[in-house]
Formats: structure tokens, sequence, C-alpha cells
């Protein structure tokens, strides 16, 4: 990428960090992806000394890099513990892959890292009766017009939820990157969802009884950096992309961003750090008084009678 030499040791460069104008060798890139990783979890007090981490591991390159970074950190800290849980979603010739990828992954950290980590799997086939791509067919069979993602997405997180608390998990940590963190911004401002904006962050405003809090380690590290890191690693990576994977307006943000920053170096980076400065402001004015109650059919906690999961799954009749 460069004939320059490393600004950290003057070895030759491999990376330049347009944002930032650093040149780093191989080993001092990988170092400051783990360095970035430390301070965010330092400076926004992400874990405290006991928790039991539960990493959301999809095979995808953001929760691989995670999953090997917090293991390799959580070494130095005896009292706390950290596991993997995959979801299969399943979507046939996609979600299979997942699993075996995470166990490679897996395997890798516990080599350059010594230790154990213990992996558990769940699916929406065993937990909701119904495979994602069932549940698809069977919304557009009844014409519902619901996106195949937002499925995915709440009955997902729904299944995080409720295998945090079967687990014992304290936290739960999610493989979110900068990319993910601007769009999720811009979407919201967009769509005028102050309440939603509020939320970004790298962890929640404030614990609601029922949600094991979710933390975002990677949340300062641009994708392109995870995906040198992966690549840098030798993780394994997805064959196939996810059928339904669409035109959706985060797809279009991510283009543009992308477009965006090759122009203007540290435009992503400047709007989440922006963003930082200005969200004790917004969560002050919004939502301080969410109530959130057991969904009365699943117990889930909610902020309406029934949880949206819940909804989505009714309205397919499916229960
Ligand atoms: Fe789920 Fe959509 Fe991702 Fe496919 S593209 S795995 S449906 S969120
Ligand atoms: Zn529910």
């Amino acid at each position: 990428m460069s004939n320059a030499t490393c600004t950290k040791c003057g070895r030759p460069a491999f990376y330049f960090r347009a944002y930032t104008g650093e040149r780093l060798c191989i080993k001092h890139f990988l170092e400051s992806i783990e360095e970035n990783v430390r301070r965010n979890i330092g400076k926004n007090k992400l874990f405290t000394w006991n928790d039991k981490i539960m990493v959301a591991a999809s095979g995808g390159k953001d929760s691989s890099v995670l999953l090997y970074i917090l293991h390799k950190i959580e070494q130095e800290f005896p009292h706390t513990e950290l596991f993997a849980l995959t979801i299969d979603e399943g979507v046939q010739g996609y979600t299979e892959q997942r699993a075996e990828i995470v166990r490679k992954v897996i395997k890798m950290a516990e080599r350059d890292a010594g230790g154990r980590i213990e992996h558990y799997t769940a699916s929406f086939k065993e937990r909701y009766g119904y495979t994602l791509q069932e549940i698809v067919e069977r919304s557009m069979k009844m014409g519902k017009g619901v996106s195949p993602c937002t499925y995915c997405g709440v009955l997902r997180r729904r299944l995080i939820n409720v295998m945090a608390k079967e687990l014992g998990a304290t936290k739960v940590a999610t493989g979110h990157n900068l990319d993910d963190e601007a769009q999720t911004i811009l979407l919201n401002l967009g769509r005028g969802d102050i309440h939603r904006l509020a939320r970004v962050g790298p962890k929640p405003i404030r614990e609601l009884p029922g949600f094991v809090p979710r933390v975002k380690p990677l949340r300062y590290v641009p994708e392109e950096e995870i995906a040198v890191f992966s690549y840098l690693k030798g993780f394994p990576f997805m064959r196939s992309e996810c059928r339904y994977i669409g035109t959706s307006m985060r797809g279009h943000l991510r283009v543009s961003l992308n477009r965006i920053d090759r122009l203007h170096p540290g435009f992503k980076y400047r709007i989440v750090q922006t963003f930082d400065q200005i969200q004790p402001i917004l969560a002050e004015k919004s939502a301080h008084d969410v109530k959130v109650r057991p969904c009365k059919k699943c117990g889930e906690p909610t902020t309406g009678e029934i949880c949206r999961a819940c909804q989505l799954l009714e309205e397919l009749g499916i229960d």
C-alpha cells in the first residue's frame, strides 16, 4: 500500500490510515486496532471486573475480530468470563456456515491467547418453530409487506436477549463498527427519530429490567480496518451472501458515506465523535421515562402490551 515507513517503528509501512495521517507496519496496525478497543472499553466503562460477557458471534468479520480481541483482553481479568453465541436464523446456503466459521475463529483465539471459549448456538427453527426463510415465505404469501431483514433483526435481537439470560450473561458484546454507527446516526436523523437517535451509543443510556445490556467495543474501528485485521489474521469468511440482502436505505448510506470519506478522510469518524458530544443532551431530552414491562405473550421486556417479535409472529398466525 505504501513504500514509506511505519510512523511508530520505522519499518516498512503496510497501511496508511488517512484520517490520522499514520503509516503503520503490520505489527503496529494490529496493535492499533486492539488499542482502539481497549480505549473504548476504558473510556466508556463497557465492562466491570466480574462481567460474564456473551459475544454475539455471527461468523461475519466484525464479530470474529471482536471475539478474537475481547478474548485476548479478557485473559488479563481473572474474574470476568467470556463465551460466544451463534444464532442460525435459517437461510439456506448462508446461515449454516456461521457456526463453523465461529468455531474456527475460536480455535485461533485460543491458540494465540490461551484459555477457552465456550460456544453456544441457537436457531430460529428450535426457538420459533420456523426458519427465517419459512417466516418470510409465509409473510409473502399473506402479502404482509414486511422486509425479511425486519423479521431477522427483531427475532434475532429477542433470541440474543433470551439466550443471554438463560446462559447467565451480564453483558452482550456486539460487532457494530464505526461505519455501522455513522450510518445509524444519519439514518435516525433522516427519519427524524430522536428517541432512537438518543439511544445510539457504545452502551445503553440506562439499564432496563429484563434487558441484558449490549455494548459495542468496535464502535470506533472503521469497517475497512476490521476487514484488513481479519485478512491479516487469516480468519475464514462467509462464502456467500444472504439472499435477502437488498437495497435498504442503510445500503445507500453506506455507499455514499464511503464515497465522501474517501474524498474527506475522517468524515465517518467525525460523525460518530460529534454525535458522542451531543448524545448526553439528547439522552436527557428523550425517553427519560421509558417504562418497560414483560410482554404478555413471551415475558420479554417491552414498552407496549406485547413485544415487537410477538406482534410480527402473531400477524403471521405463529404463536
Ligand atoms: Fe438477516 Fe437481512 Fe442480514 Fe439476511 S441480510 S442475515 S435477512 S438482516
Ligand atoms: Zn413477546
